[in-house]
């Protein structure tokens, strides 16, 4: 993956502000952060999102999601952490390279707009045509 910009971070090539690393991730700092200690988590094996990324990656991306979370409670003392991942172009995800964003929160933070949408109760035909859809679909 000569042009991924998170293999080059992975590398050495690009510098980055680390916060924590092990055999399978590395975590740093967003360059562009929603908030102070916005960080993001990265599998060093290049996989482009939830779609690829292998089971042994992920789940040490969860693993080190929650030390690192621990960690923000303890220096940012934060209302709360917002984790987020975003999958395809459709979704907004710009980096194709897996990335997890842990986003410290703080009163009067201005809101995100994921976390915030209106609750309407759905049309429930649809809801249950769509998630038999899914389920049908599912591979073990
Ligand atoms: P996405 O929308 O794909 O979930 O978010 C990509 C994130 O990567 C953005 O929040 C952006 O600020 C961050 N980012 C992009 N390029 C770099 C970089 O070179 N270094 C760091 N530290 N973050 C980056
Ligand atoms: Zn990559």
């Amino acid at each position: 993956m000569e042009e991924c910009i998170f293999c080059k971070i992975v590398k050495g090539e690009i510098p980055c502000y680390k916060v924590y690393e092990d055999d399978h991730v590395l975590a740093f700092e967003d360059i562009n952060p929603i908030a102070l200690g916005h960080t993001l988590i990265i599998p060093k094996r290049h996989a482009e999102n939830l779609y690829e990324i292998p089971d042994e990656d992920l789940v040490a991306i969860h693993l080190a999601a929650k030390k690192i979370i621990r960690a923000m409670r303890e220096a940012l003392e934060p209302t709360g952490v917002a984790c987020l991942q975003l999958n395809g172009k459709g979704a907004n995800q710009v980096v194709m390279h897996y990335h997890f964003h842990l986003v410290p929160r703080h009163a009067g933070d201005p809101e995100l707009p994921i976390t915030t949408w209106e609750l309407k109760p759905g049309d429930k035909d649809a809801i249950e045509e769509t998630a038999k859809k899914i389920a049908a679909a599912i591979k073990s």
